[in-house]
C-alpha cells in the first residue's frame, strides 16, 4: 500500500463495536466490568480491555493502532505531550549514574529536559551529530541510550540514521529519534534502524494545532541486556514487548502524563490528510526556500537546497522531499524582528507543524534558556527567523515574504 492508503486503511477502521466510520470520542473516565473476576484479570494483565483513561481509552487506543501503523512499529504508548513521551521513553530504560548521548541540535524543551535530569543524576552529553567520532567517543561503559531528532530543529541538520543506528547497536545500546520535524511521511526511523521513535504529535500529525500530545512508538527489536537494563528484565517474559509493557505497568501510568480521549479523536481527524498536507507544505517550502534564498542579504538554510551541507543525506534518507521548515538570516535582530512584524500571512506563533505559515524568532524565545554555546551548537542566531511554511498558496507567500523583506531594508549597505 502507498503512504496514503496505508494511513486510512492500514489499521483497524472506525469502531466495530458501533460501525461509526471513526472511532467517537469515549469521553469517559472509567469503564465498567461485568464481574469482580473480570476487572481482577484486567488488572493482572490477564483480559484486555478498559478501565481507566490515564490507563488506556478505546479513542486513544485507535490513535495509537494507527500511530504504530504510520511509523511501521510494534506498539505506542500515546502522551499528554511530545515532551511527556521523551521523558517517558528516557526515565523507562535510564536510571540515576547512567548517562545519555544526544545530538546537540536538538528542539530547546528538550535540551531544558535533559539538564532537569542531572537532578535525578542523569548525565547528559551533547555531540555534533555530524562528528560520528564524537558521537562513539562520547559512549562509555554507563551510557544507556543514543538520542537525535530526523531533522534537528532549528539547526535543519538531517540525523544519518542507519549510521547512527549500527554504531548504537555496537555498543549494546538503543537509538531513539525524534521524528516531530520529518514525520513518517519523510522516513521511517524504525525501518531505517532506530529503535524507538518519538513524535511531538501536537505537530503534523494533529495538523492544525487543535491539541498538545505527544507518541512513542516502540519497534520491538531492541534486545535488552538484562545487565544493562535491570529494570526490563521482569518483563522479558513480554518478548518484543518488554519495553512497552514495561512503560505501561510503569512509569506511563504511574507518572499520569495520559492523552485525553478528545485530542486522541482530533488526532485521528487530522492525521487523515498527513500525507496530502505534507506533500503541499513541502513543495511550498521547497519554492519559498529558493526563492527567498536570490535575495540579497538573505541567508537561506533548508536541507532541500543544494547549499545545505546535509542535502546528500536529506537526499538520501528522505522520500524526495525535504520537510515544511527553513530558517533564514536577515544580517540583524532589529531586521528580522521588522520582518515578522510587517508580514501579513504567517502569524507569530513557537509552534511548527500547522496548516497556517508560521514563524518564530528562536533565539529571543525557545531557546531564550539556552546559553550562548547551546545557541551556537543548536545553529540559533540573533538574526535568524524560522518559518514553518503552511498549505497556503505559493504565490501569495512569496510576495508576502518578499514585500516584508525589501522593506526591511535588508540587503542594503
Ligand atoms: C514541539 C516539539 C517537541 C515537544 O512536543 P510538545 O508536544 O510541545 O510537548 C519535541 N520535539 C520536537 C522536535 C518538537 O518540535
Amino acid at each position: 500500500m502507498g503512504f496514503n492508503t496505508e494511513l486510512l486503511h492500514g489499521a483497524k477502521e472506525g469502531d466495530p463495536a458501533t460501525g461509526a466510520t471513526l472511532t467517537p470520542v469515549y469521553q469517559s473516565s472509567a469503564f465498567y466490568q461485568p464481574s469482580a473476576e473480570q476487572h481482577e484479570k484486567l488488572f493482572n494483565n490477564k483480559a484486555n480491555g478498559y478501565s481507566y483513561t490515564r490507563i488506556n481509552n478505546p479513542t486513544i487506543a485507535a490513535f495509537e493502532e494507527r500511530m504504530t501503523v504510520l511509523e511501521k512499529g510494534l506498539a505506542s504508548v500515546a502522551c499528554s505531550s511530545g515532551m511527556a513521551a521523551i521523558t517517558d521513553t528516557l526515565l523507562n530504560i535510564v536510571g540515576a549514574g547512567n548517562e545519555i548521548v544526544t545530538s546537540n541540535s536538538l528542539y530547546g524543551g528538550t535540551i531544558d529536559l535533559f539538564h532537569d535530569l542531572e537532578a535525578f543524576g542523569i548525565t547528559t552529553r551533547f555531540v555534533d551529530g555530524a562528528d560520528l567520532g564524537e558521537v562513539e567517543s562520547a559512549i562509555n561503559d554507563k551510557t544507556r541510550a543514543i538520542f537525535a531528532e530526523t531533522i534537528g530543529n532549528p539547526k535543519l541538520d538531517v540525523t544519518d540514521i542507519p549510521v547512527w543506528a549500527k554504531l548504537a547497536h555496537d555498543h549494546g545500546l538503543p537509538l531513539i529519534i525524534d521524528n516531530t520535524v520529518a514525520t513518517a511521511f519523510l522516513v521511517k526511523p524504525l525501518t531505517l534502524g532506530a529503535d524507538i521513535v518519538i513524535n511531538s504529535t501536537s505537530k503534523y500529525v494533529n495538523g492544525n494545532s487543535s491539541a498538545i500530545s505527544g507518541v512513542i512508538t516502540d519497534s520491538g527489536k531492541f534486545k535488552w541486556d538484562a545487565g544493562r537494563y535491570p529494570g526490563l528484565k521482569p518483563y522479558a517474559k513480554f518478548g518484543p514487548f518488554a519495553f512497552t509493557a514495561k512503560l505501561r505497568n510503569g512509569l506511563f501510568r504511574n507518572m499520569g502524563a495520559c492523552m485525553a480521549p478528545q485530542t486522541a479523536f482530533y488526532n485521528l481527524v487530522g492525521m487523515e490528510t498527513l500525507g496530502l498536507r505534507m506533500e503541499r507544505a513541502c513543495d511550498n517550502a521547497a519554492q519559498l526556500a529558493a526563492y527567498l534564498d536570490l535575495l540579497p542579504g538573505v541567508n537561506v538554510n533548508y536541507p532541500g537546497l543544494a547549499s545545505s551541507p546535509w542535502y546528500d543525506t536529506a537526499t538520501r534518507l528522505l522520500n524526495g522531499r525535504y520537510g515544511a521548515i527553513f530558517t533564514l538570516r536577515v544580517g540583524s535582530k532589529d531586521k528580522a524582528f521588522a520582518i515578522m512584524n510587517s508580514l501579513k500571512i504567517p502569524m507569530i506563533v513557537s509552534n511548527i507543524g500547522d496548516t497556517k505559515t508560521l514563524i518564530v524568532h528562536p533565539s529571543s524565545t525557545l531557546s531564550a534558556h539556552s546559553t550562548e554555546q547551546e545557541k551556537k551548537d543548536a545553529a540559533v542566531y540573533d538574526d535568524m527567523i524560522r518559518v514553518s511554511v503552511g498549505i497556503e498558496d505559493i504565490e501569495d507567500l512569496i510576495h508576502d515574504f518578499e514585500a516584508a523583506i525589501v522593506g526591511a531594508g535588508v540587503g542594503e549597505s
